[in-house]
């Protein structure tokens, strides 16, 4: 089977059926795209309504 590696590009054209790492071309290249996934999973905003817009009415008591 031929296996064209998203990570570092390479083809190889004679890969076996069981190729482990596929569709990489090694382990190494299906480590650094696990990071690659496992990063943009922590990227999500924890929050975007730190604003401090909701307590402004709470300053005409004081
Ligand atoms: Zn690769």
């Amino acid at each position: 089977m031929r296996i064209e590696c998203p990570i570092c590009k390479r083809v190889i054209v004679d890969a076996p059926d069981d190729h482990g790492p596929r569709p990489f071309c090694s382990t190494p290249c299906k480590m650094i795209d696990l990071g690659n996934w496992l990063s943009e999973a922590y990227r999500i905003p924890v929050s975007s309504r730190e604003d401090g817009t909701e307590d402004s009415d709470d300053h005409t008591l004081s």
